[in-house]
């Protein structure tokens, strides 16, 4: 049986032995290595190195999970990591597909343009008007395939919600990685009516999308064109755009979150985030505080990254809908009483069972949204160090 919090014991007291943490971590490396090798060990020993690299990344730090009986720290190596080596790899295929990170107008046209979950809140309403997804990209397949992404946003919201924030976006890990370079922030009081902020940006987006059936979004504000396509600067409205994409990404992504220790841009700024906290609702899995464990030290209230514990919600046990499942506050608990949760369970039952529960849901889906870029982004580095390019 998988040891439970004893009462006001710390979760850190509360590890699993090496043996018991093995034997609960066995089901997902038998799950990760059918999905990362596809059922198929690469005969190509740069492949099979590439493979057996991803796939001892992955179950060591699950494993870790387990043994330690902290989440947090290894769910953002693995995020972090996956952000940086999709741009690696992003880059790489536009310079293969295109001979630049630049998008022509020609490109355009041909629906040659890659799509991203960030497009989606944009695209329901004149879809339902226009039958139409108004995006240039490819419906069908291919590198721009916008069906694959729907299929996987409707799987993910189901499976965690807004966990997707902390979990499977790959743009979020830029955003928590500035957030975790200083120990202590600099900025501290940030007004919670900065709260209110992501909903606005959400409306307006959505709005501005279905009065000019355009993304206006990825048009004029999207920080992280800085660092995959953007369009070739042929005249002054792209100019501006150029401007604005990369003044928002040093600021929301770079210079706030380093300053406050807050992910800025996920918390503040993307519209997808805010309509992601929506699917937190129907989620099966939220992060509870049990009332009778808790001490109101406000560790938790200090350490969330994306402003969803509020004095209110320590009252009543129950983080904001923005909370991205990313397991600081758990972690950071004294008392063991910040917990992973299943809807329609009692909160001081069961936990570390429910904690289990979550993480096969929120890594395996990780490990397999990841897992093919992670390698991709492994081999275009090794063939930097042993041919000078990527591609
Ligand atoms: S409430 Fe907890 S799990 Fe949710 S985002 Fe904040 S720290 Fe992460
Ligand atoms: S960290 Fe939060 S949940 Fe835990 S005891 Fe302190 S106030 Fe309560």
């Amino acid at each position: 049986m998988m040891k439970e919090h004893p009462p006001h014991a710390k979760p850190s007291e509360v590890r699993q032995s090496p043996g018991k943490s093995f034997l609960y971590a066995l089901p997902m490396m038998l799950l990760t290595l059918m999905m990362l090798s596809g059922g198929k060990i690469p005969a190509d020993p740069q492949r099979l190195f590439v493979l057996a690299v991803t796939y001892l990344f992955f179950n060591v730090l699950f494993f870790l999970m387990i043994h330690t009986g902290k989440t947090d720290r290894y769910r953002a190596t693995a995020f972090i990591t996956y952000a940086i080596l999709f741009i690696v790899s992003f880059i790489s295929h536009m310079f293969e597909a295109r001979g630049s990170m630049s998008l022509s107008q020609e490109k355009i046209i041909l629906c040659e343009v890659p799509f991203c979950h960030l497009v989606i809140p944009m695209t329901l309403i004149p879809a339902a008007f226009t039958k139409t997804i108004i995006f240039p990209g490819s419906i069908t397949g291919g590198f721009a395939s916008i069906a694959s992404m729907f299929v996987i946003w409707i799987g993910a919201s189901l499976s965690m919600g807004r966990g997707w924030c902390s979990w499977g976006c790959f743009f979020g890990g830029l955003d928590d990685a500035f957030s975790r370079i200083l120990k202590k922030p600099l900025i501290r009081k940030i007004d919670p009516r900065w709260n209110y902020l992501p909903w606005a940006v959400l409306l307006a987006v959505v709005l501005t999308a279905a009065a000019f059936l355009s993304p206006t979004y990825c048009e004029w504000l999207c920080p992280f064109k800085t660092v995959t396509e953007f369009q070739a600067v042929t005249s002054f409205k792209i100019l501006v755009q150029t401007i604005i994409f990369v003044s928002l990404f040093i600021a929301l992504v770079i210079v706030l979150p380093l300053l406050t220790k807050r992910r800025i841009q996920c918390s503040l700024f993307c519209p997808f985030g805010a309509m992601q906290g929506l699917t937190n609702r129907i989620n099966a899995f939220d992060v509870r505080i049990d009332p009778d464990s808790c001490i109101n030290c406000k560790r938790c209230m200090t350490a969330c990254p994306t402003f969803s514990v509020t004095e209110e919600s320590i009252r009543t046990g129950r983080p904001l809908m923005s909370c991205m499942k990313c397991g600081t506050c758990v972690d950071v608990c004294p008392k063991g009483a910040a917990s992973f949760h299943v809807r329609g369970t009692p909160v001081a039952v069961n936990r570390n069972i429910k904690r289990l529960l979550f993480l096969y849901a929120a890594f395996l889906f990780l490990a397999i949204f990841s897992g093919g870029t992670i390698q991709d982004g492994l081999s275009r580095i090794i063939r930097l160090i042993t041919t000078g390019s990527m591609i």
